[in-house]
């Protein structure tokens, strides 16, 4: 089947006992078992939910997986990957990670004795120096949040695989429409589903996709023994969303160019990072990795201060100043008080990550709209 088919079949089926055609919310905590562990393959709802299960598999067909697990939440997805390692285990990420990755993995995971190379994977050189056997994971975030930087992710699951590395990919930015990290050699895929495979700002819940059946098993204990499991009204609300995945990715992705090419050529606006202009850093890879480039971009002003930025964040109507991204509705964020106010100014700035930038979640409006309303605020800083 081919993608927008998969959106709208994959993973789901006629409820048996009424032919409902949407899969219908099991709201239950257990099953009725009709002898001691004699049961319709489903104990206990932290194990299994009939709902969440036509969920994971519609998720993991998505991404081209064998396997699919749900989570309450991205972080709760992300935390079942690390939980792989032990203490003393040493994993290679990228210095511009989302936010509450880094601050997982600095403030949690590393008082229990994992280490975490933060380094600069838009070029793979940085990679070797940084592998010796203690080296367990690495952790991949393409595109970057949020300075859109983008990272070959062939290129690194094969230097991992010489080197027995496991490779996850967070794919929530680019979702399962445009990149594939599993067809590209990453052992597993996570997503922040509440984004755009969710797409409605409705719901928190994250998702991995993996094709190896040891780790599928690995992680399905995690998820079983640690309990961050969603609940059904939730993965309803997800299988919905997911049928118009591949409408709003495209409308998204249309929207997105508009209104890049749109800031590139305004007089107040300083850089435009958006991976789909020949010029941004590693544009030819995203291109190769990715269908289209997406509806996230982000951008400073010519006048580079907090103060001009937090104006054009006041002075916008129809963009709303919120977190989050990948829903229907058009946002707007300021990344260093907002989704990275927890990543050091120091290592911000460092990193690109300047006061002034601005961050949009383009939506899927009329894109007349969005450029006018961004026309009327610019016309304020
Ligand atoms: C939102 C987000 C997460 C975290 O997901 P939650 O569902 O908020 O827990 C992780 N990675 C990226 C890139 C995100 O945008």
């Amino acid at each position: 089947m081919k993608f927008g088919t998969k959106a709208i079949h994959a993973g789901v089926e006629p409820d048996p006992s009424t032919g409902a055609i949407m899969t219908p919310i099991f709201q239950t905590s257990t099953y009725v078992q009709e002898s001691p562990s004699k049961h319709k393959g489903y104990a206990y709802a932290r194990g299994a939910n009939p709902t969440r299960n036509a969920l994971q598999k519609s998720i993991a067909a998505l991404e081209n997986g064998k396997f699919g697990l749900c989570f309450s939440s991205g972080m709760g997805a992300t935390d079942a990957v690390i939980r792989l390692l032990n203490p003393g285990d040493e994993v290679i990420t990228s210095n511009d990670l989302y936010g509450g990755s880094y601050r997982m993995f600095t403030k949690v995971y590393e008082r229990f004795g994992v280490k975490f190379h933060f380094t600069d994977l838009t070029s793979i050189e940085n990679i070797k120096p940084l592998i010796n056997s203690k080296t367990k994971l690495m952790w991949l975030e393409t595109p970057s949040n949020p300075l859109m930087r983008i990272i070959d992710i062939k290129a690194c699951t094969e230097i991992a695989k010489k080197n027995g590395i496991l490779v996850a990919v967070d794919n929530t930015f680019a979702s399962p429409y445009l990149q594939n990290p599993l067809d590209l050699g990453a052992d597993a895929v996570m997503h922040s589903v509440t984004k755009y495979l969710g797409g409605h700002s409705d719901v928190i819940m994250g998702a991995l996709v993996v094709n190896d059946e040891k780790l599928y098993q690995d992680l399905a204990f995690i998820a079983n023994s640690c309990g961050a499991v969603p609940g059904p009204q939730d993965s309803f609300l997800v299988l919905r969303g997911i049928k118009t995945l591949h409408l709003r990715m495209e409308r998204h992705c249309f929207n997105g160019r508009k209104v890049a090419e749109y800031l590139k050529g305004h007089p107040k606006v300083g850089k435009v990072y958006w991976p789909g202009f020949s010029d941004h850093q590693n544009h030819e890879v995203a291109k190769l990795q990715m269908k289209d480039f997406g509806g996230m971009l982000s951008f400073t002003l010519k006048n580079d201060s907090k103060e001009n930025a937090t104006k054009l964040m006041e002075s916008v109507e129809l963009f709303s100043l919120a977190e989050s991204l990948g829903g229907v509705e058009s946002l707007i964020n300021h990344p260093a008080s907002m989704t990275h106010a927890s990543i050091p100014r120091e290592e911000r700035m460092k990193n690109g990550l300047s006061d002034s930038l601005v961050r949009l979640s383009i939506g899927v409006e009329d894109v007349e709209d969005l450029l006018a309303d961004l026309e009327q605020a610019l016309a304020k800083v």
